[in-house]
C-alpha cells in the first residue's frame, strides 16, 4: 500500500466524511458526467493511466467549483483474455511475466504465488489500484464502482446484446478473423500482446508446376511474374505434399493448418525438409519459364505458404538473398552455386527516378550488406510504394506491357485464371501474438457473431454522434471520421476468458471491446446495486428497458420482479439526470476501436439526447523521452510515482506534461520541480502576508488585480478545453510571477490586495493540488472546504487598462535599458532616462493612428517636421511594440509615461543595479550632455550613461 502523509490522510478523511464526491441527482441543478475507460486489471495502473485519467480529475474538480453537480465514477475491466492470459503464462513458468509482476508492479512474492487463479490476480490489482487512486485524491464516487464480471453488469450487457440483435446490428456471418489456436477463439485488439490493429489481408496463390504437383507461392505482386528468376524455399523448414481442394500441392507444413482453417479441403500426403526441393526446377505460370528452386533462410514458413518466387530486379530481399549465394556468404553445394551464378535480375518495369534495377538503388542507398539486414524492410516498402504509384510495365512483360502496376495486377490474375484455378490465402501482414503467448493466424470463422459496423446506415448514425459532439482537441475529429469509414464487421464474441455469455448462444462470451461500449449508463444503476437496493435478479430486460429507455409501466414491472415502483422510478430518474456522458477522455490509441464503438452503440441504442457530448483525446506517455515499456526498464507505476513525489506534486507534474494529442514526456526532473513548487506555495504566502501592510490601493494594486483577471480568464478557458498544461502553467507559474513582480515593485505591499489574490489563487490551484490547497485555504481563514468553494470570478478582479499599460511600458523600458547596459562597457554610475516630450508624443499618436486608419500621413509628418524625427522610426516602433501595447497606448492618450517612470526610478535602480534618473525631454534646464532627449518616443526613451 502506498505511503500517505498525515496531511493527505487528514484531508482524505474529511472529504470522505463530507461525502464531497458522491453526487446524487438534484432537480434543477446543472450536472456534468465524466468517464474514463475502465482499465484492465492484469497489471498495475501506471503513469500513463494516471496521465489520461488526471485530465478528468482536474476537469471534475474545476467544474464542481463552477457550481456543477459533477459525477466521476470508476470501474474495472476483467473481461476477456488480458487477465486469463497473464495467469496462464505464469502457470506455465513464463519468467518474464513473473518478473514483471514482482519487479515492475511491485507485487510481493507471496501474492504472485496465488496469481495462478486469474480471479485472484484481478482482485489483487483492483484492490491496489483503487487504493492508489484514492490516495492520489481522485474525486471519484466510489459508491458506483463495479467489475465487468459482476452478475448485475452481465444483465446489463445481455440487455444490450438482445437489442443489438433485434436491430440487426449483431449478425452471424462467415469472415476471416485473427485466431488464437490455443484459446480456440478470435483474438480482438485488446486480447493481443503484439499486433494491435493488425487485420487479415489476402495474398494471391500462384502455382508453379513441379511434376504432377503445384508448388504454391503466395504473393501480393502477381504482375511481377515476368521478372521471376527463381523460387525460394526455406531449406530448414518442413514442407508437405497434400491434396488441397482435389489438387496436389506442395506448401510448408504449417501452411496446411491455415489452409484447412480457411475452408480449404486439405488431405496431407507426406512431409519432408525444404532442402529436398532445392535444386529442382518448377515451371512458372503465364511465362512457362522453368525456374530453379533455391535455398533462402529468410523465407518464413509460417507466412502464407512458405514458398515465394524471386524477382531480384524489383524486390530488395530477393536481390540480397541471390547475392548471398553468388558472393559466398551462404554455404551451398557447387551445383546450386553454379545455378545462382547464372542468374541476373530481369527488370520488367520502368520507374522514373530509378535505374533499370530499382531494388539495387534502394539497397545501395541504405548500405545493405546481406539478406539478414533489418533495413531491407524499409527498402522493400520504398520500392513497393514507388512502383505501385508510378511504375509502368516494360515490353518484356508480354501481355502486361504498357500497363500501370495496379492494372497489370488485375490483368495478370485474369490471364492466369484462364489456365488454372486461382487461390487466395488470408494472412496477417504483421506478427500477432495472443495474450496467452500463442502466435495467431487467420481462420475463416463460420456463423460467428459480428457487430455489423460495415452497415452504412449505422455508420451514418455514428458519424452524426461525432458531428454533434465536442472533440478536444478538434483535430481528433477527423480520425473518428476515418475510423468510422474503414471500420468493418467486428467479431464480438470469443470462446475463452472472463465476461458475459451471449444470451442466445451460450458457447460465446462477449469480447473485451464489445462489452464496454455503453456501460457508462450502468453507473446510474451500479449505485443501487452496491447499496443493495436492487439485485441482478430484478434487472430483467423489461426492467432495463424502463430504466434506460423509459419503456413500460413501472408499477407492473415492479410487481413482476418483486421490487417497488418507487425504486424503479428512482433508477429511471438517476439515469435521465446523469445521461448523456458530457465528457469521455482517453488516449489516442483508443480512437480506432473503443471510442468509435462508444459512438456506434450510443447511436444504435439511445435517442439523440443521450448521445455523448464530449470526447477528450490525449497523446501517449513517454518516460524520459522514450516510449514507456515493461521490457525497456522505464516503466513507472502510478503507485511508484505517488510514493516518490507525493500526491500534489505527482498531480501537478501530470498537469504540466502536455496538451492536445502530443505525447507526454514524464521526467523525474520535472516531477521534482513540481514538488519544489508545491512545497514552496504555503511558506511563500505566509511570508508575503507577514510583510504586507494595511493601506489604500494604488495603481500597482490595480495592476495586480487586473492581471489576476487575465489569468482567471485564461485558466478557465484552458480548463474548459482540457488544456491542463496551459491552465496549470497559468496558475502555478504566471500568477506566481505576477505576485513576485508586485512584491519587488511595491515598497509596501498591501494586505487586502494580496489576501484577495491569494483567496482566488488557492481556489484556482485546488483542482490540481487539492491537499495543499485545503491546507492553504485553512491558513487563509477560508470557511469550509476549498474543493466545495466557488471558482473565482473575473468580475471580482476588474481590468485596469491604464495600470496594465504603465507596467508594460515600465517593463519594456527596463528591458531596453538592460540592453544598453550590456552593450556599453566601462565605468558608469548613473543612467539618465529621457522620456518623450509632449510634442514627440503627439507626433507618435497622430502618425501611428493615421497609419492604422489608412489616412494621409503626409500632413502629420509636415506638421511635426521641426522635431526632425524620421517617420520610419515611428512606424517601426509602432510595429515593434505589438498590436496589444499600441492599442492600449492609443486608447489611453492621457497616460503620463514620465510620471510612471519617475515614480518607479527607485525600482528601476534596484532592477538594473545602477542609479536611474528620469527626465522629461523638453523640460527647462535639462541635463542632457549627449543630446539624447530629442530622439525619445513613447515607450522608447533616450538613455545616457555616465
Ligand atoms: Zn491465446
Amino acid at each position: 500500500m502506498s505511503r500517505v502523509s498525515t496531511r493527505e490522510k487528514y484531508w482524505l478523511k474529511v472529504w470522505n466524511e463530507k461525502h464531497a464526491f458522491e453526487p446524487d441527482p438534484v432537480t434543477g441543478k446543472k450536472k456534468i458526467f465524466v468517464t474514463f475507460p475502465f482499465p484492465y486489471m492484469n497489471a498495475a495502473v501506471h503513469v500513463g493511466t494516471a496521465y489520461t485519467a488526471s485530465k478528468l480529475e482536474f476537469y471534475s474538480r474545476f467544474r464542481r467549483l463552477q457550481g456543477y453537480n459533477v459525477l466521476f465514477p470508476w470501474a474495472w475491466h476483467w473481461t476477456g483474455q488480458p487477465i486469463v492470459g497473464m495467469s496462464k503464462r505464469l502457470r506455465e513458468g513464463d519468467l518474464a511475466v513473473r518478473r514483471a509482476f514482482i519487479e515492475l508492479d511491485g507485487v510481493p512474492e507471496t501474492e504472485v504465488a496465488k496469481f495462478a487463479d486469474p480471479e485472484y490476480l484481478a482482485s489483487y490489482y483492483t484492490k491496489v489500484s483503487r487504493q492508489v487512486m484514492k490516495d492520489t485524491g481522485f474525486s471519484i464516487d466510489w459508491r458506483r464502482e463495479f467489475r465487468t464480471i459482476d452478475p448485475a453488469f452481465r444483465k446489463f450487457v445481455e440487455w444490450q446484446y438482445f437489442h443489438l440483435r433485434d436491430l440487426g446490428y449483431v449478425v452471424q456471418g462467415t469472415h476471416p478473423v485473427v485466431w488464437c489456436p490455443f484459446d480456440k477463439s478470435p483474438t480482438g485488439d485488446h486480447d493481443r500482446m503484439e499486433g494491435e490493429g493488425v487485420s487479415p489481408e489476402d495474398f494471391n496463390l500462384i502455382k508453379f508446376h513441379l511434376g504432377e504437383f503445384a508448388l504454391v507461392a503466395a504473393t501480393l505482386r502477381p504482375e511481377t511474374i515476368y521478372g521471376a528468376t527463381n523460387v525460394w524455399v526455406n531449406p530448414d523448414a518442413e514442407y508437405s505434399e497434400a491434396r488441397v481442394d482435389g489438387e496436389l500441392w506442395v506448401v510448408s507444413s504449417v501452411a496446411l493448418t491455415k489452409l484447412s482453417e480457411q475452408k480449404h479441403d486439405v488431405v496431407p500426403v507426406r512431409s519432408f525438409k525444404g532442402t529436398d526441393l532445392v535444386g529442382r526446377y518448377a515451371m512458372a505460370p503465364l511465362t512457362g519459364k522453368s525456374l530453379p528452386i533455391l535455398p533462402g533462410k529468410f523465407v518464413d514458413p509460417a507466412l502464407a505458404t512458405g514458398v515465394v518466387y524471386s524477382v531480384p530486379a524489383h524486390a530488395p530481399y530477393d536481390l540480397m538473398a541471390l547475392r548471398d549465394i553468388q558472393e559466398g556468404r551462404v554455404q551451398v553445394g557447387r551445383q546450386i552455386k553454379e545455378i545462382a551464378a547464372a542468374i541476373a535480375p530481369i527488370p520488367i518495369l520502368s520507374l522514373a527516378g530509378y535505374s533499370r534495377v530499382p531494388a539495387d538503388d534502394a539497397v545501395k542507398k541504405l548500405d545493405i550488406r546481406d539478406s539478414m539486414d533489418l533495413k531491407l524492410e524499409a527498402a522493400t516498402e520504398e520500392i513497393y510504394s514507388a512502383e505501385f504509384h508510378r511504375g509502368v510495365l516494360s515490353q518484356n512483360s508480354g501481355p502486361l506491357a504498357g500497363l500501370k502496376v495496379a492494372d497489370a495486377k488485375v490483368k495478370a490474375l485474369e490471364l492466369m485464371a484462364k489456365t488454372e484455378r486461382l487461390g487466395k490465402i488470408y494472412e496477417l501482414p504483421e506478427r500477432v501474438v495472443c495474450r496467452c503467448g500463442t502466435r495467431c493466424y487467420v481462420k475463416i470463422l463460420e456463423n460467428q457473431w459480428f457487430l455489423n459496423y460495415s452497415n452504412p446506415e449505422w455508420k451514418a448514425k455514428a458519424k452524426l454522434v461525432i458531428d454533434r459532439a465536442s472533440v478536444f482537441p478538434e483535430e481528433a475529429r477527423q480520425v473518428f471520421y476515418s475510423t468510422i469509414e474503414w471500420l468493418n464487421d467486428w467479431p464480438c464474441a470469443r470462446r475463452s476468458g472472463m465476461g458475459t455469455k451471449l444470451p442466445w448462444d451460450k458457447d460465446w462470451i462477449v469480447e473485451t471491446l464489445s462489452d464496454s461500449t455503453i456501460y457508462m449508463a450502468y453507473y446510474s444503476i451500479s449505485k443501487f446495486v452496491n447499496l443493495e437496493k436492487i439485485g441482478p435478479d430484478n434487472l430483467t430486460p423489461d426492467v432495463l428497458d424502463y430504466i434506460l429507455l423509459g419503456k413500460g409501466n413501472p408499477a407492473n414491472l415492479a410487481k413482476a420482479v418483486k421490487t417497488t415502483e418507487k425504486r424503479l422510478r428512482e433508477l429511471r430518474n438517476e439515469f435521465t439526470y446523469w445521461y448523456p456522458v458530457d465528457l469521455r477522455n482517453s488516449g489516442k490509441d483508443l480512437i480506432p476501436n473503443h471510442l468509435t464503438f462508444f459512438a456506434f452503440h450510443h447511436a444504435a441504442l439511445f435517442p439523440e439526447k443521450y448521445w455523448p457530448r464530449g470526447f477528450g483525446i490525449n497523446g501517449m506517455i513517454l518516460v524520459e523521452g522514450k516510449k514507456m515499456s515493461k521490457t525497456k526498464g522505464n516503466f513507472v507505476t502510478w503507485q511508484g510515482a505517488l510514493q516518490k513525489y507525493g500526491a500534489d506534486a505527482f498531480r501537478l507534474a501530470l498537469a504540466l506534461t502536455a496538451d492536445g494529442m502530443d505525447d507526454a514526456d514524464w521526467r523525474d526532473r520535472s516531477a521534482q520541480d513540481a514538488k519544489g513548487k508545491v512545497e514552496a506555495v504555503i511558506p511563500f504566502v505566509e511570508k508575503t502576508l507577514k510583510s504586507a501592510v494595511n493601506r489604500n490601493g494604488n495603481a500597482l494594486d490595480s495592476w495586480l488585480i487586473s492581471s489576476v483577471n487575465r489569468r482567471i480568464v485564461t485558466a478557465t478557458q484552458a480548463l474548459e478545453q482540457l488544456k491542463m498544461r496551459r491552465a496549470s502553467a497559468t496558475i502555478f507559474l504566471d500568477v506566481w510571477n505576477d505576485v513576485r513582480y508586485y512584491l519587488r515593485r511595491s515598497e509596501k505591499p498591501r494586505k487586502q490586495t494580496l489576501t484577495d489574490v491569494f483567496n482566488a489563487w488557492v481556489r484556482m490551484m485546488s483542482p490540481f493540488t487539492p491537499f495543499m490547497a485545503e491546507d492553504l485555504n485553512h491558513e487563509l481563514g477560508g470557511r469550509g472546504l476549498v474543493c466545495q468553494a466557488d471558482w473565482p470570478s473575473p468580475k471580482d478582479f476588474p481590468v485596469d487598462g491604464e495600470a496594465e499599460l504603465a507596467e508594460a511600458v515600465l517593463g519594456k523600458v527596463i528591458e531596453d535599458a538592460r540592453n544598453v547596459l550590456n552593450v556599453v562597457k566601462g565605468p558608469r554610475t548613473k543612467l539618465n532616462v529621457y522620456v518623450a516630450s509632449d510634442q514627440a508624443r503627439d507626433y507618435f499618436f497622430e502618425l501611428a493612428s493615421a497609419k492604422k486608419k489608412n489616412e494621409n500621413v503626409g500632413q502629420v509628418i509636415k506638421k511635426f517636421s521641426s522635431l526632425k524625427i524620421p517617420p520610419d522610426r515611428v512606424f517601426r516602433l509602432s510595429f515593434d511594440i505589438g498590436e496589444d501595447m499600441l492599442g492600449k497606448l492609443l486608447s489611453h492618450r492621457g497616460f503620463e509615461e514620465y510620471d510612471t517612470l519617475s515614480q518607479a526610478s527607485g525600482f528601476m535602480s534596484s532592477e538594473l543595479g545602477i542609479e536611474v534618473v528620469v527626465h522629461k525631454a523638453g523640460a527647462k534646464e535639462l541635463h542632457d550632455p549627449a543630446n539624447k532627449a530629442k530622439d525619445a518616443l513613447p515607450t522608447k526613451p533616450g538613455f545616457y550613461l555616465e
